[in-house]
């Protein structure tokens, strides 16, 4: 078997609702023996991954696939049972998967959800290696599998600190990013409305507040002089210095740097000049600024407090073991580390405990060795700090904190000005208050781990990534979305987004945009090029501002990852077209529009399907629709049109000359047609249909008709505001159409508006991009003779075709249409351009369906035909 695509849809796609695996397999000469030819497979199976019974798959009940692998399938199917089960058995909880053979022979696209992406990916590499090795018969060591997938999960999993936050962000229904892979840095929600994180720190987290905190020193000043308890010491730079301080403070003592964490460095109950000396040199190898301060007798508390509230407290105890009267201390050890529940880090709820310097020190003080036999039910203690990243343990004692304790835990964090903030207290029990025993605040930590609150050794877990969701998202209804509007069809998608945006700006909403042109933040071009795919949804949701996006889905970007965003609030769907067809295993026209839906179905319960009722595979996505519906079309009679009024849909027609909106019985005008510039007074009707279009979606986010008459009146066909699409420019003795129709439905809605500009001769320049299908390229000739009385071809972008395929298809198709146009092939579009101006007369009409429009728009300048200061005309 052979993998030919691997990759994973992020969003919505065309083969699910929800973000799944996608792989292109070749099975090779399996395809010529289904598991029914394999003898003992089921049985096989069943002993390696007994939990397959598990999935019903299409039969409907447990044991169903199994049925289906003793009646007989391919093993294409079975890769995508196999890599499903892989990763429910590393704790991702999966079910969905779909097998489907492609046009090729032997060849299937297999499609399984994932929860993780590295995880999917790496599971469904070993489920072919186990596959092929069931139908070849070899042994499988599924142990081995599950320990290097295992591996994979640990290396990309978040921590549990984030993973606490963003598992509440999703119970919320807030989108979760991560935005950098291997970092705890994440987005939640999306445009104006995110937050951020970086592992417990949030982008409100003060930075003076984190400074205090980061500086144990400083801490201990701020609170001091508050009046909470802090132990008594100084910063020292030298040994002499540290001596003579702690003579001051009184033995014993603690020495620790200055700034530091995870204990490391720290040295504690510390009785005479000599341990001091060892402590002073462990501690002035991480930091030249050392503490020296007063011993304080108690145990080690952490207060965790949210957004001004205390919500969880533990107690802590250094790693330590208990003896049985029969194992040594090394045996002890090694059978403490092997709880699962300890792990490398923090990546696990507690953490290996490693033996090291720090550690012998305190054995040899116990008078041990590793050697030693350990009496029963003593402990012995094996790091000198509770920290749970050196093997230490925790106790919830969150029910039993004295409110006086709660108070000064509540004040300190407001002395700091952290919003989470854990505070390192010593004290013998927090049930008292704190001046009636010995306590002490040691530090406090900015961005502390919720480890020990989320899974303590003993005592309850709680909640606490709840508790930072509701302080960046205090209203309980907010999940951080903003509207998202998803255009999509097969010709006039940029045209659509761009008006979209145009009357979202004009009623003075903060808009992204992300077209085949440019991403556009605000009214600032950020980015220029083709930007219709997830990477360009994602990037505007990033940004702060954004209370609308607007975003151009292409067919690409479904098929190649899927969509950027997990649900719309509008979808809009143009029009379905031969374009692209026998791409991806998209062949047909049902194909395509299953495709495009993926928009439609992507629209939330509470949003809007916006649909071409003139295009009857459009009208029939509408199965596909949760939310409302509003119709367009250019035939106010239609039939479907008529029907959902009447049930009081909402649709935006044409009547009377005029765009209205109507509604069971109201008609309601929002603008004359030849006072929409974008339609060239009616004679461009596919820009008519964009603007039903672009109206209907604005009504659906509650625009005004009047809003929407303002942005309609006020959008040009221009350079400027649409560049490239239908820009038609005054040139003085002649007139120059600059378009983009580069398939044939958009230049058969061209050549209306073509035929109708009054012209001498219609002279047009040319390319077509190489990917499209030997017929189409040579349709698309004929089409482009057909319109015009001379056309240049030329070649911008052959997409893997050798050089001159492209536009000798383009050739030969026009010179098969009967007729009198004159086709010349010059191979560069800039001098195809160029040939064209030279070649046009006065009366003429030049039509540009060319990338490059700067270098038109400087011809025009060169020949004074465009003022130098506006491009709009
Ligand atoms: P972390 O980042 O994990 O909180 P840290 O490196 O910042 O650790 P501290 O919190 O200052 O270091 O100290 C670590 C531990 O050392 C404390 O939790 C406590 O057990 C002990 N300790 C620190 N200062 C004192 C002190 N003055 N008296 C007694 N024990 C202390
Ligand atoms: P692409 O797939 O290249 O990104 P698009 O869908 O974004 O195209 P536009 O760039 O808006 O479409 O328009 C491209 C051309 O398609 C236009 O210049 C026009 O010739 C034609 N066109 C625009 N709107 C429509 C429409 N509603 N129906 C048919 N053709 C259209
Ligand atoms: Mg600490
Ligand atoms: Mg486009």
């Amino acid at each position: 078997m052979n993998i030919l695509e691997h990759r994973a849809l992020r969003g919505p796609n065309y083969y699910s609702r929800y973000p799944a695996i996608f792989m292109r397999l070749d099975i090779g000469e399996l395809e010529d023996r289904p598991s029914d030819t394999i003898p003992g497979i089921v049985e096989r199976v069943t002993e390696l991954l007994p939990t397959l019974y598990e999935h019903r798959c299409s039969v409907g009940r447990a044991g169903g696939f199994l049925e289906r692998l003793e009646r007989g399938t391919w093993a294409g199917h079975v890769v995508e049972h196999v890599a499903i089960e892989l990763q429910n058995l590393i704790g991702f909880s999966v079910g969905y998967g779909k097998t489907v053979d492609s046009y090729d022979t032997g060849i299937y696209n297999v499609v399984y959800r994932y929860r993780d992406e590295a995880c999917g990916l790496a599971a469904g590499v070993e489920a072919v290696d186990i596959v092929a090795r069931l139908f070849n018969g070899d042994d499988i060591d599924i142990s081995s599998v599950i320990t290097r997938l295992k591996h994979v999960r640990d290396a990309h999993m978040l921590g549990p600190s984030t993973a606490s936050i963003v598992d509440a962000a999703m119970r919320r229904g807030i989108p979760c990013a991560r935005l950098d892979e291997n970092s705890s840095y994440v987005q939640l929600g999306h445009g104006c409305r995110q937050q951020r994180i970086q592992a417990t720190v949030t982008g409100r987290t003060n930075l003076i507040s984190y400074g205090i905190a980061d500086d144990k020193h400083w801490t201990k000043q701020v609170l001091g002089e508050a009046g909470i308890p802090v132990p008594r010491g100084c910063v020292c730079h030298s040994i002499d210095e540290a001596l003579e301080a702690a003579l001051d403070i009184g033995y014993p003592v603690v020495v620790k740097p200055l700034i530091g964490n995870h204990g490391r460095g720290v040295s504690t109950d510390i009785h005479d000049e000599q341990a001091l000396q060892e402590a002073f040199a462990i501690a002035s190898r991480r930091n030249s600024s050392v503490i020296v301060e007063r011993y304080v007798k108690g145990e080690d508390h952490r207060l965790l407090v949210i957004d001004g509230k205390l919500v969880a407290a533990a107690r802590r105890r250094p790693a330590h073991v208990v003896g049985d009267g029969q194992s040594t201390l090394q045996a002890l050890i090694d059978r403490e580390n092997q709880d699962p529940r300890r792990g490398i880090g923090h990546e696990n709820l507690l953490t290996q405990i490693q033996v090291d310097e720090q550690s012998h020190r305190l054995i040899a003080q116990q008078k041990l060795t590793l050697e030693s036999v350990i009496p029963k039910d003593e402990i012995v203690y094996l790091k000198p700090t509770a920290n749970l990243s050196t093997g230490g343990t925790a106790t919830d004692v969150t029910d039993d904190v004295h409110p006086d304790v709660k108070y000064t835990a509540e004040r300190i964090a407001r002395l700091v000005g952290l919003d989470i903030i854990g505070i390192d207290l010593l004290a013998e029990t927090l049930t008292r208050p704190l001046e009636e025993q010995s306590a002490a605040v040691v530090e406090v930590n900015a961005g502390p781990g919720f480890r020990m609150h989320l899974s303590p050794t003993h005592g309850t877990g709680r909640d606490v990534g709840q508790h930072v969701i509701e302080m960046l998202f205090p209203d309980s209804e907010d999940t951080g979305r903003i509207p998202i509007v998803a255009v999509t069809g097969t010709n006039g998608k940029t045209t659509t987004v761009r008006l979209i945006s145009h009357l979202l700006r004009q009623a003075g909403r903060s808009v992204g945009t992300a077209c085949t042109g440019a991403i556009e933040i605000d009214n600032h071009t950020i980015l220029r090029g083709d930007y219709s795919g997830p990477q360009a949804a994602a990037t505007v949701l990033r940004e702060p501002t954004v209370e609308y996006a607007v975003l151009e889905v292409a067919r690409g970007g479904i098929m190649r990852r899927g969509l950027g965003f997990d649900e719309c609030q509008v979808g809009v769907l143009l029009n379905i077209a031969s374009d692209h067809l026998g791409e991806n295993d998209i062949r047909t026209l049902d194909e395509l529009a299953r495709c495009k839906s993926v928009v439609i179905d992507a629209v939330r319960q509470e949003g809007t399907a916006v649909l071409n009722a003139d295009d009857p595979r459009v009208l029939a996505s509408r199965e596909w629709a949760r939310g409302d519906v509003i119709y367009f079309s250019l035939n106010p009679d239609s039939q479907p049109v008529r029907q959902h009024v009447h049930h009081h849909g909402v649709a935006f027609t044409v009547h009377d000359g005029a765009i209205v909106m109507r509604q069971g019985h109201v008609e309601a005008t929002v603008i004359p047609v030849v006072d929409a510039p974008i339609t060239f007074e009616g004679h461009a009707r596919f820009n008519i249909a964009n603007a039903l279009a672009a109206s209907a979606a604005a009504y659906a986010l509650g625009l005004s008709i009047a809003d929407i008459q303002l942005g309609l009146q006020t959008f040009h066909p221009s350079p400027g505001q649409n560049p490239g699409r239908t820009n038609l420019i005054d040139a003085g003795d002649m007139k120059v159409l600059i378009d983009y129709g580069h398939n044939v439905p958009a230049l058969e809605a061209l050549s209306e508006l073509v035929s109708r500009i009054p012209a001498h001769r219609r002279i047009c320049v040319a390319s077509a991009p190489g990917n499209r299908r030997d017929e189409d390229l040579f349709s698309l000739g004929g089409q482009l003779a057909s319109m015009h009385d001379f056309v240049f071809l030329c070649e911008t972008d052959p997409r893997g075709r050798p050089d001159g395929e492209t536009v000798n298809l383009l050739r030969a198709g026009a010179e098969s249409e009967p007729g009198t146009c004159r086709v010349e092939v010059i191979m560069k579009e800039r001098h195809a351009v160029d040939r064209a101006f030279d070649e046009a007369r006065e009366g003429d009409l030049l039509v540009l369906l060319i990338e490059d429009i700067d270098h038109a728009t400087e011809r025009l300048r060169g020949r004074r035909f465009l003022p130098d200061t506006t491009t709009d005309s």
